[in-house]
Order: C-alpha cells, then structure tokens, then sequence
C-alpha cells in the first residue's frame, strides 16, 4: 500500500496552474522576519509540478561548489563568519539570513565613525539598516568615506530634510490605479511585488516604503488587482517587475507571477529591475535561469553603483544570465562622493560591457527626503556624459536622466552640441570641442522647397 500522506501535499495541489503566492505574512514577517522560502510550510509549490508539466528537480547543493569565490569574500567569511562553511557562504538563503542588521554585529565588522554610529543608534521606520555578508566583505573596514560603504551604511545626514525633498518626489503613489502598480507612461507599466530588500541602499527612491514590515506589496490579493489591471488594459505591452527586489522571491513564487503575466496575450516584454546580481549575486544559480528562460522575451535591468561591485562573483551572476539569452541593461544614480568622477564611471561602464551588461540609465538623484549629501548638481552628470561621449565606446554610454518630480517621467540631458545656426548652417561641437557645420538648408530644400 501507498504512502499516501507522503503525497497528499502535491496532490491536493495537483491543479494545472500554479497557486497564487501566499500572502506577505508568509515571507517576511512581522518583524520583517526573513523565512527561508524553502523551509516554509505553506509553500506547497516546492512539490508541484511547474506549469509545462515536467518534473522539477531542486539540487541545492551539488557536489562541488557551483560558485565562484573572489579570494577578498573568502578571507572575509573566514575571519567574521568562522562558521560558515563555503557551501552556506554560497546559498542565497543564508545571505539573507544572516544578513548585517543590528549595530552591534557591524561594529564587530567595521571601524564605525561617530556620524556612523550616531545614525544607527537613531534610525526608525524604513529603510532599515540591512547589508548582505557578501556586499559586506566588499566594504573598507576602517574607510567610512569608501564609496561602497557611503552607499549601504547611514549616515546622520539621512536625517536632514531640505524644503524640496519628499517621501515620494517622483509621485507614485499618485499615478497608481491600484496597489502596487504605477502607469505613467501610456504602453507600460511598473509594477511593484515586493517592499523587500536584501541590502538597503541609502538613497533608495522608494525608501518611503522598502523594508518596512507594515506594507503589502507581496499581499496576494495586491498581485491579484495589479494582474487584473494589466489584463483589462491591452495598451500595456511592456511589464516592469520591480519593488524592492523581486528577485528576492523564491523561485516559485517568481515563476507564478512570471507564467501568470505571460499568459496575457498582449503582454509582449517582461523585464526585472533588480540590484541582486550586485549584492547577492550568489541568487543567480542555474535553477533560476533555467526557469527565466521559460519566459522570453525577458530582459534584466541591474542597478550597479560602483566599480568596485564588478567582483568574480557579479560577473559569474551576470554570465549566467547572458547565457539564458537575457538580455541586460545597467541603472546606475550618480551619487556624490561615490560616482561622480568621468574615470570612475568610466571604470564602471567598461566593466559592465565585460560581462554583457548595456549601460541603460544614469539618473539624476531624485529629491528623495534625506538624500542632500549624495544630490550632485546637474553639471556634474552632463561632464560625465560629456567625458564619455566619443572618448569611449558608444555602447558605454548611458542616457542620463531626471526622473521629473510630481510624476513626469525620465527627462533626457545631453551636453550641449549644437553651438547654433550660421545663416542656414548649423553648427556643431564634437566631443574635442572642434566646431563643424552642417549645411541644414539641403534638408529644407528636400522637403518640399524643389516641388514647387
Ligand atoms: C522608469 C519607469 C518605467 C520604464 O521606463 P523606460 O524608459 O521604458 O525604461 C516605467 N514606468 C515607470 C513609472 C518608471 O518610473
Ligand atoms: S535595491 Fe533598489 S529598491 Fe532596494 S534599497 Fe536599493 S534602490 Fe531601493
């Protein structure tokens, strides 16, 4: 005779499509308790077979390690998680779960200033204080100015308002039809699945509503109304899965939301934002890509702040999804202190074409509240467009945008190339600064002035 109570759990789940993902609760918890997805009981999922029928085999753990491992992280591990073993160090769940929250553990780690430690002992709400082992092992230990430390350790600056910043400078909330998704633009939408973070960034633009234990954006019904919409609006043909960090999801929960919207037919793009492969790029295994792959066209977007994130580790995650036919594009906010020299975004571009990676986005900033003392003014972006623009590849060059406040969408800036008009010539500048002119009248003359 069957066991059968060692398979009621799949087949009371044994319907053709997958579950809804459980409600918020169920992953991260009150106290923005992370659960190890995997472990977790009401994930059913785990068993089911996935949505094209085949059996889903999960090898967590192969034989040898499936992870590349910089010899800066292992030394690291070696001298401040003596326990881990390189195995643990690899998966993705103990990451997150031993992730750096409380002042204590990071004072063990880093040589805390006094701005530092001030803003820890002071900090309240969202935008917690969270860093990855690994992103951690990437910070100067005794350096509070290191770039990548300024990015994920708060500062009291944090906590000076200046009049034209806000909770939520872009007007997001604003622009929601329901819950959790924004529809600014007219032929997509943004949609927003979870307020969790494995790292925190100090500027974040939602940081009114990431790590905050109270919000739903992974509630269940929240996904429910957004896909609702998505489906009653056949304009929407382009899907941008963000948060938070979606990737962040188990991979069952991901691949519920990802077959759920591929299964509208007017949904042609899907693409996820995401700072994962930068901070926890050990998410990326084999299993995930396999299962992304099931979803083209999917495209990637990867918010990368400095050079020094350009590990063996980022570039085996960002290799991996190249070689799942996804395509990538890089987010990069230019902070002061941090990014704001042309070498150093030059280094940082350089490296994202190294490992497939297309420089999509440089924003501007945004007035988010307590982000004064990483705002550069605008010149500062337009010198580094300007000092990569023919100095380099051209695939190395992002658009460098203000995201408008109130809600009006990316504004592109150039530098100034055209000087202005000579009679009927144009007159150019070139990345030298030479002047060229471009006889504009043969345009007019085509279009129309030799029908008569
Ligand atoms: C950035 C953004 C998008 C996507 O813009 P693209 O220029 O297509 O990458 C869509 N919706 C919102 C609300 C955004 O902020
Ligand atoms: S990864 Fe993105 S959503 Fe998360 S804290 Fe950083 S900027 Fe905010």
């Amino acid at each position: 005779m069957k066991k059968t109570v060692l398979l009621s759990r799949s087949s009371e789940s044994s319907t053709e499509t997958l579950e809804p993902p459980p409600s918020s609760a169920s992953l991260i918890g009150e106290n923005d308790e992370y659960v190890d997805p995997l472990k977790h009981p009401s994930l059913s999922l785990l068993t089911q077979p996935q949505a094209d029928n085949r059996p889903h085999i999960r090898v967590l753990h192969g034989g040898k390690p499936k992870f590349v491992q910089s010899e800066r992280s292992a030394a690291f591990r070696t001298q401040f998680f003596p326990e881990a073993t390189e195995m643990q160090w690899n998966d993705w769940h103990w990451q997150i779960r031993n992730r750096v929250r409380d002042v204590q553990t990071l004072a063990n780690i880093l040589d805390l200033s006094t701005e530092e430690q001030a803003a820890l002992a002071a900090h309240r709400g969202s935008l917690p204080l969270s860093i990855t082992p690994y992103y951690l092992s990437l910070l100067d230990r005794i350096d509070p100015q290191h770039p990548v430390r300024r990015s994920v350790v708060p500062v009291t600056a944090e906590f000076r308002i200046a009049p034209e910043e806000s909770g939520d400078p872009l007007g997001e909330e604003h622009t929601s039809p329901v819950p959790g998704l924004v529809h600014r633009y007219p032929d997509r939408v943004l949609f927003l699945v979870t307020d969790f973070c494995s790292t925190y960034c100090r500027y974040c633009t939602r940081s009114r509503m990431v790590g905050d234990a109270k919000s739903h954006s992974c509630d269940r019904q929240q996904w429910e109304q957004a896909i609702a919409y998505i489906e009653a609006h056949p304009v929407i043909r382009d899907v941008l899965i963000s948060g938070g960090d979606p990737l962040t999801l188990s991979d069952d929960r991901l691949e519920w939301l990802l077959s759920r919207l591929r299964r509208i037919p007017h949904v042609e793009l899907l693409r996820i934002g995401t700072k994962v492969p930068v901070v926890l790029p050990q998410r990326i295994t084999p299993a995930l890509t396999r299962m992304l792959k099931r979803y083209h066209p999917l495209w990637v977007s990867i918010h990368f702040t400095h050079p020094e994130e350009l590990t063996p580790e980022t570039a085996q995650a960002c290799n991996r999804l190249a070689d799942a036919g996804i395509p990538m594009g890089s987010q990069t906010v230019l902070l002061a202190g941090v990014n704001d020299q042309v070498d150093t975004m030059k280094r940082l571009m350089h490296g994202l074409l190294k490992i497939r990676v297309r420089p999509y986005y440089l924003y501007q900033c945004d007035p988010i509240s307590g982000s004064g003392h990483f705002r550069t003014p605008v010149e500062k972006g337009l010198e580094i467009i300007q000092g990569l623009r023919g100095h380099t590849t051209g695939y190395a060059i992002p658009t460098y945008v203000i995201d408008a406040p109130g809600g009006g969408g990316k504004i592109p800036l150039l530098p100034e190339y055209v000087v202005g008009r000579d009679g009927q010539d144009l007159v150019l500048r070139n990345y030298e600064g030479n002047t060229y002119r471009y006889p504009a009248y043969h345009q007019s003359s085509c279009q129309g002035g030799n029908l008569s």
